[in-house]
């Protein structure tokens, strides 16, 4: 099984999700809090980069893949110009976009922005990127998805409590 690290590199959100797990104790305090250059990624097989939200800082998010040099999946909620841009550069294997609680017209034109880039992308860059779909139960059974894009969509209630993959160690990132 491979061996990935789940890294936090930003508790900073502009949501208040209600299952956010960085309220959950057992999400934090499992957690190793150290600086990017104290983090080894040495016997992880992949980094998976998380938050709070990793696109609001993404030259901090490039720092830290070039800095662990390992397939990286991006766990992201916030589709933006600079995220286009490194999944052009290659810097991600994959994508877990997910549609959150209070999604909002923008949130909405956000992932279809996002999807009709993806189209694009699967075509031209790569078809291996794993693309993954979260949808919150709350969210309209009219948005539209493009099911061909996406090579998992999970539409169920989100997890209690957090609980980490026997696979993964999780970190914070502290600067
Ligand atoms: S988007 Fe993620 S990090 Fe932000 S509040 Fe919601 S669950 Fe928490």
């Amino acid at each position: 099984m491979k061996r990935t690290a789940r890294l936090i590199v930003t508790e900073a959100c502009p949501r208040s999700c209600s299952y956010c797990c960085n309220k959950q104790p057992a999400g934090i305090t499992t957690a190793k809090r150290c600086r990017l250059g104290e983090f080894s990624a040495k016997g992880f097989d992949e980094i998976v980069i998380t938050g709070g939200e990793p696109m609001l800082f993404p030259e901090r998010v490039k720092k830290i893949i070039d800095h662990c040099n390992l397939p990286t999946y991006l766990y992201t909620a916030f589709y933006n110009e600079s995220c286009w841009d490194m999944m052009r550069q290659g810097y991600f294997a994959g994508l877990s976009y997910t549609l959150h609680e209070k999604f909002s017209e923008t949130d909405h034109s956000r992932f279809q922005w996002l999807q009709a880039d993806l189209v694009m992308f699967l075509k031209m860059y790569s078809n291996n990127f794993s693309a993954r779909l979260k949808i919150h139960p709350s969210i309209p059974n009219d948005v539209i998805v493009n099911k061909a894009l996406w090579k998992r969509v999970d539409r169920r209630p989100f997890v209690d409590n957090c609980p980490l993959p026997e696979n993964e160690e999780l970190f914070i990132l502290t600067e």
